[in-house]
């Protein structure tokens, strides 16, 4: 078995899952850059210092999901963390991803089905499959961790808020999506209570990569902040919440 911590981090070719592998790195761990596409996972690889290695895994399909798993199995025998991290925030061309456009493709008249449902299955389905694929490996950890990458957006308590700033920007894609993605958080913390694994959902808060054109006034290191701290929780560490760098965050 492999001596090091391993971390697993889907999406993690570019912005926030990016800084998260840095992080875990940083910290000693051996990272797997899971990327959908072989060469941007690779080129990220290369830009982390300490032993980070790419892995090809495309979270809406479950053919990369299940080879990922067979050869963390077989390369490296362990698994202790996994952050959910890949996601998209419409299934529109990527022409234009402002907030605005997210906005827009996902208003409730208008939207997409196919749109809704592509986020959907990036989102959650992804999170769902992947989960369930590293599981087994999990379960075997000594102490293991999975963290859901959320948005605030997902806060059902925030978007039904009339003061809240970003109300309407989550449509009935992106938003549901992460409402969604909260809920499966608990649902697997709940069946894993009397194991050593925790399940808990970040924010990374308005944080400027591609998924947003941007726009965001935080930097990916901000970002990464909360999903890390998730990452790395002790033995009494929570498992079941949903939190940013400021504390806890209502469903
Ligand atoms: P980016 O668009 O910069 O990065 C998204 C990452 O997810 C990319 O590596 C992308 O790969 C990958 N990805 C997308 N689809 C798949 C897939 N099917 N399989 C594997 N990887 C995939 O966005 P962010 O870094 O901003 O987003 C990271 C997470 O943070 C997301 O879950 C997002 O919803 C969440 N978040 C972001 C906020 C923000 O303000 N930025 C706020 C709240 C939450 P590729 O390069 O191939 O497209």
């Amino acid at each position: 078995m492999h001596d090091k911590f391993v971390a697993l981090v889907t999406g993690a070719n570019k912005g926030i899952g990016l800084q998260i592998a840095r992080e875990l790195a940083a910290r000693g761990y051996t990272v797997l850059v899971g990327a959908r596409d072989r060469a941007r996972g690779e080129a990220a690889a290369k830009q982390i210092t300490g032993d980070a290695r790419s892995l090809v895994l495309d979270v809406t399909d479950a053919a990369t999901i299940a080879t990922a798993a067979a050869w963390i199995q077989r390369e490296l025998g362990r698994l202790d963390v996994l952050v959910n991290n890949a996601g998209i925030a419409h299934g529109g061309a990527a022409g234009d991803a402002s907030l605005a456009a997210i906005t827009r493709s996902g208003a409730p008249s208008v939207a997409s089905l196919a749109d809704v449902r592509a986020v959907f299955e990036t989102n959650v389905f992804g999170v769902i499959a992947v989960t369930q694929a590293m599981l087994p490996l999990l379960r075997a950890a000594p102490a293991g961790r999975i963290v859901n990458v959320s948005s605030g957006i997902g806060s059902l308590t925030s978007i039904s808020d009339p003061a809240y700033p970003f109300r309407g920007v989550g449509g009935v894609a992106y938003g549901p999506s992460k409402s969604a993605l909260n809920a499966v958080t608990i649902a697997f913390a709940q069946e894993l209570a009397d194991t050593p694994i925790k399940v808990n959902a970040a924010c990374p808060g308005y944080t400027a990569t591609d998924l947003n054109a941007h726009s965001g006034p935080r930097s990916v290191v901000e970002g990464a902040r909360e999903p890390v701290r998730l990452a790395l929780l002790g033995p009494d560490g929570p498992t079941g919440t949903f939190s940013n760098d400021d504390g806890p965050i209502p469903w």
